[in-house]
């Protein structure tokens, strides 16, 4: 029966191609995807010639072995880790202990070092660095040392205990509040 025997030389023949056109397709996916995941030409060639070499069971050997991330991947996770760092550095610490610390802080938890005062002027109130002679925002002249946390000899308090507003009437340079 030769028609019989030429439609199956026909199926095979058409089924030979597509098992080449699928090994092809396997051998170039390999390609592009090793390309995507790993920057070594020598890795690409290997999982390549894998692929080329033992067909569906190299790819199988290829999805074991292939790197996790691609290099997109792998940049973006960079990125988002340093932006992350960046943001730690960002946040302020304390200059004695190096404690983190919040910007709003007065006194360091950890150390009881002074970080910011209050503004003298009871009207403004501002948080202003220990170190400042004057508000930024208000202009008022802020204390420096004053004689009464000195007078016995002990270490002067983080914050007084008698409300801020007492200085700023007692001296008069910080009732003024105007800079030229
Ligand atoms: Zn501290
Ligand atoms: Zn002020």
């Amino acid at each position: 029966m030769p028609a019989l025997s030429t439609a199956v030389q026909v199926v095979v023949a058409l089924g030979g191609a597509y098992l080449v056109a699928l090994w092809f397709s396997m051998i170039v996916w390999t390609y592009y995807d090793i390309r995507a995941r790993a920057q070594d030409i020598y890795v690409h060639f290997f999982a390549t010639a894998l692929v080329l070499v033992f067909n569906v069971f190299g790819l199988l050997l290829y999805f074991i072995l292939r790197p996790r991330e691609t290099l997109a991947e792998a940049y973006e996770r960079s990125l988002e880790e340093e932006s992350l760092l960046q943001e730690l550095e960002d946040r302020p610490s304390c200059p004695s202990c190096r404690q983190r610390v919040s910007p709003d802080y007065l006194v360091c938890p950890s150390c009881h070092a002074i970080l910011k005062n209050r503004c003298v002027a009871p009207s403004c109130g501002h948080l202003v660095n220990p170190r400042w002679e004057l508000c930024p925002y208000c202009g008022t002249l802020q204390i420096e040392d004053p004689e009464e946390f000195e007078d016995d000899g002990d270490i002067r308090p983080a914050i007084p205990a008698v409300p801020l507003s007492v200085y700023a009437t007692d001296v008069p340079e910080t009732t003024g509040g105007v800079v030229d």
